[in-house]
């Protein structure tokens, strides 16, 4: 694996199919099940980590984001990736940047109607590593579902010839979906948090049993997270997976959202479904069964 900072560097050293797996860095098992995904499809694997200022606002953690990045090497290598794309904010934006990406309706709620201009910087940057290192097909996790449906559209529209490739969620065993900012919580912080996925495999049973009405899944979801006080629920809501509007009830593809703080930790997860004629798929994601990087680390 080689480490490089700009866009001739990556373009110099990918051939073939190009496989891209794009993060902020702080490595877990959720990255590196991206990066698993790519290695199988693709001759060179691309990994970027860029803790891009642009999505962060003026409340968010920007400057206590963790970085390290000689256990991300480490980490990256291992799963597979042949190039580890580092930029530096000036490779990133040479200059102030005057275009503006924004994907109307599909921000209008869940984390778009929290993180003002949160997806404008999502999108920028993802369209500036999609149009600069021309990936065959580029992975990104479920976990953030609502960010899913941002890439996928900017991708249509503006004609990208990129396949976008959604990864399921990666779970501790306990539920708790892998985040970057769970190294934030406190031993009662991260008790209280494996409700949010408790509540939405709640909601998944009874999916699986026949439920098809959203107020009813929301209710379950907020009975489990009412169960702890340290828990400020922002939303729980159900959602069409292509166009991240509300829902009343589930539709062919749909995911169930949350989101919540603990302490000064902010956290999202959900459960995707597929409704068919008279079946349901539900993607809880996967939970880890090895010994999770975290611990090796
Ligand atoms: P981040 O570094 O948090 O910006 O995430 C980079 C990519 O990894 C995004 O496509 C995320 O959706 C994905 N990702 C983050 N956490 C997980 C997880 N627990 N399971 C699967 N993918 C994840």
């Amino acid at each position: 694996m080689i480490t490089v900072l700009s866009f001739n560097e990556v373009r110099a050293t990918s051939a073939g199919r190009i496989g891209l797996a794009p993060t902020m860095g702080a490595l877990h098992d959720g990255h590196l099940a991206l990066f698993r995904a790519a290695r199988s499809g693709s001759d060179t694997v691309v990994a970027s980590i860029f803790v891009n200022p642009k999505q962060f606002g003026p409340d968010d953690d920007l400057d206590r984001y963790p970085r390290d990045l000689e256990r991300d090497q480490t980490l990256a290598e291992s799963a597979g990736v042949d190039v580890l794309f580092v930029p530096p904010v000036g490779e990133m934006y040479p200059a102030s940047p005057r275009t503006q990406v924004s994907l109307g309706g599909l921000t209008e709620h869940f984390e778009g109607a929290r993180r003002p201009g949160h997806f404008e910087g999502v999108a920028l940057v993802v369209a500036k590593l999609l149009i600069g290192i021309r990936p065959t097909r580029a992975y990104f996790g479920r976990k953030d579902a609502q960010q899913l449906s941002v890439v996928q559209q900017l991708s249509d529209d503006l004609s990208i010839p990129v396949e976008i490739v959604p990864v399921s969620t990666v779970r501790e065993p306990d539920g708790l979906a892998l985040s970057s900012r769970n190294q934030f919580l406190s031993g009662d912080e991260r008790a209280a948090a494996v409700a949010l996925s408790r509540g939405l495999f709640a909601a998944a049973s009874e999916v699986e049993g026949g439920e098809r009405d959203g107020a009813r899944l929301e209710q379950l979801v907020k009975q489990e997270l009412a169960g702890h006080s340290s828990l400020q629920v922002e939303y729980v809501g159900l959602a069409d997976s292509a166009t991240a509007s509300t829902l009343a009830g589930l539709t062919t593809d749909t995911f169930l959202a949350v989101a919540a703080r603990i302490g000064k930790t902010r956290l999202i997860d959900n459960v995707a479904f597929s409704v068919g004629d008279d079946s349901v798929i539900v993607d809880r994601g996967e939970l880890l069964t090895g010994p999770s990087v975290l611990e090796e680390a």
